[in-house]
């Protein structure tokens, strides 16, 4: 064990390798600070909405190869996701959710690590719809 700042003692070890979060809360579900377990699969997504409680919308986008066409689809997934409070993950943040035990009807995941903002838009949180900076092709 390293010795830990004062502020980060009393974080648990999840177990993954991710940064502790800097502030504390007492959500019995918040696998930091309470008693929740998190195993299994490890994600990355864009949060898409905070509008719940201790509840945020990640949505995960994958690269599909389709053979016939030799081309990739875009494929998208949506994961309720737990947000423990002493993450206060915003909007438009990109995460590493961790499956955990579920939760509840449809949480089973559990927002672990804050990985600042994402680069793409988040669809729906565009009010302008600004169009993207042409790249320059070769
Ligand atoms: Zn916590």
């Amino acid at each position: 064990m390293t010795p830990t700042s004062s502020a980060r003692a009393h974080a648990r070890d999840i177990g993954l390798d991710v940064r502790a979060p800097k502030n504390v809360c007492d959500d019995p579900h918040c696998p930091f600070h309470g008693r929740l377990s998190v195993r299994g699969q490890v994600l990355e997504g864009v949060v898409v909405s905070t509008a719940m409680q201790r509840t945020a919308v990640v949505e995960r986008t994958l690269l599909h190869y389709v053979p016939k066409y030799e081309r990739y689809e875009k494929r998208r997934r949506r994961y309720l996701a737990h947000a423990p409070i002493c993450l206060g993950v915003p909007l438009g943040h990109r995460v590493r959710i961790a499956e955990t035990r579920p939760i509840s009807k449809v949480v089973a995941y559990c927002i672990v690590e804050d990985l600042g903002e994402a680069a793409v838009v988040v669809p729906g949180d565009d009010p302008q719809g600004a169009p993207p900076t042409p790249e320059a092709t070769p």
